[in-house]
Order: C-alpha cells, then sequence, then structure tokens
C-alpha cells in the first residue's frame, strides 16, 4: 500500500481528481474477491460525510488539473463497503430488481439508496475497464474502481493480460521483471512473486487498483489509515524534500 501511494504520487498529474480509501477496507475486498472465486463480485461503497480527505493529504497529491464537484462524494473518506452482486463479468453488474428493498434495510436504514461508490473484481485480469464495465459506469453518481488480483492456483481462470490500459499496481515487489525470451513458458509461471498468501490458501502475485469516474477519466485513490493519513505518510513527505 505504501509503494502504490507513491505511485499515486508521482503521477498525480495524470488525475483531475482524487478518492481516499482506507486500508482496512481495502484489505476486506481484497479477501471478499478471494472467497468469491471464480465469481466477480460487486461492492458498493459509501463515504463518511463526517471525514472529509485530511487538507494537507487532499494538496499533498493535488494535481494542476484538479476539479471541484465532479462526483458525488467527492473530498470525503470511504467508510464502508457492502457486496451487493457476484457472477460473471457481464452478469456482477445487473442488480436483482428488488435488490435495494431487503438486502440492506438491517445495514443501511431505511434509506437503502444505492450506493455512492462501486467495485468490482477482475480475477486473474488486470484492472482496466472493460466495455461492459464502462456501459455500467454510467449510472453511477460516485466513481468506480476496479480490483485485479493475479493468483494461483488460477482454477478455472488463467491469467489473461491481453488488454490496453494503464495498470496500477499495489506492491512495487509485483512489478513484472523483465525477461529474454518473448516465450512465456510454463516455467516462467513458477517464477511469480508471492506477495501474500490468502487465508482461501491461494498465492496472490499482483493487486491492482483503479479508479474512474464515467467520462472514463482517471481518478487517484490513495490508501489511508484510520485518522485519513496515506500509508507510507513520513516516507513520502520525506521524499519531496531537497
Ligand atoms: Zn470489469
Amino acid at each position: 500500500m505504501v509503494s502504490y501511494n507513491h505511485e499515486s504520487f508521482q503521477s498525480r498529474e495524470s488525475y483531475t481528481a482524487q478518492i481516499h480509501l482506507p486500508g482496512h477496507v481495502f484489505q476486506e475486498l481484497v479477501w471478499w474477491a478471494l472467497q468469491a472465486l471464480p465469481d466477480e463480485i460487486l461492492v458498493g461503497m459509501d463515504v463518511d460525510g463526517n471525514a472529509p480527505h485530511l487538507p494537507e493529504v487532499e494538496h499533498f497529491f493535488k494535481s494542476t488539473e484538479h476539479t471541484e464537484g465532479l462526483f458525488q462524494g467527492q473530498g470525503f473518506r470511504i467508510s464502508e463497503a457492502h457486496i451487493v452482486n457476484r457472477g460473471n463479468s457481464y452478469s456482477v453488474h445487473h442488480l436483482p430488481e428488488d435488490w435495494t428493498d431487503d438486502m440492506f434495510s438491517t445495514t443501511r436504514g431505511s434509506r437503502a439508496g444505492r450506493f455512492t461508490h462501486w467495485l468490482h473484481t477482475h480475477p486473474n485480469a488486470p484492472a482496466i475497464p472493460s466495455h461492459a464495465d464502462a456501459d455500467a459506469a454510467q449510472e453511477t453518481p460516485g466513481v468506480d474502481m476496479i480490483l485485479g488480483l493475479r493468483f494461483s492456483p488460477e482454477g478455472p481462470l488463467p491469467w489473461f493480460d491481453d488488454v490496453e490500459g494503464v495498470r496500477r499496481r499495489v506492491g512495487a515487489e509485483a512489478k513484472p521483471k523483465p525477461t529474454k525470451s518473448k516465450r512465456r513458458s510454463f516455467f516462467s509461471r513458477q517464477n511469480l512473486t508471492v506477495l501474500g498468501v490468502a487465508p482461501s490458501g491461494h498465492k496472490i502475485h499482483e493487486i491492482q487498483l483503479i479508479a474512474f469516474r464515467k467520462n472514463g477519466l482517471g481518478i487517484n485513490v490513495i490508501l489511508v489509515d484510520e485518522e485519513g493519513y496515506p500509508l507510507g505518510w513520513d516516507e513520502l513527505q520525506s521524499s519531496i524534500k531537497p
């Protein structure tokens, strides 16, 4: 998460807005994603109206193209996440019609309205939006996020990497090493870095996370602690001192 935040800072000029996601929520998302395999999951997320982004953090990651009022919930930390659906890459976006009636009445009060932000998973595929994802995002008042996970054993989902787009990896260790041969052999697959082992027993090789607005613009994700400070905040600040 620390190296992810470093990259968010380095590439801040590529974004017009930022969103602060607590690390403990992010950890939960990864675990849910693995528990649901081989399905994708759709997760609804809300912000805490009493937890604005810390001004010094917002300022630190702000780009010159920064724009206010881009999406609902902008400027507030994500506070909670709920699994709403699971399915394949198409069905996961289609919610049962009566899903707001009972599903969340106990956890979300009588309002039980739509969520501000949405996240879905890409098991063994990069976190890059598909056409179906772009369509689904048109209904989102906040931002859409994609969590891509590369893991083994792969089961029925071998790693699919033939997608154009910018990758944002969590964990600098997981950056692919340059290979001499273009041929991808069975043996090169055995040399994947292991970031960690999930409670499900899956070895996690790569975690990717992106956020985007329905117009296709990327939103910079900052992984924060319970107080709202980025993980690795001290290192980040000292990295820009002359
Ligand atoms: Zn998708």
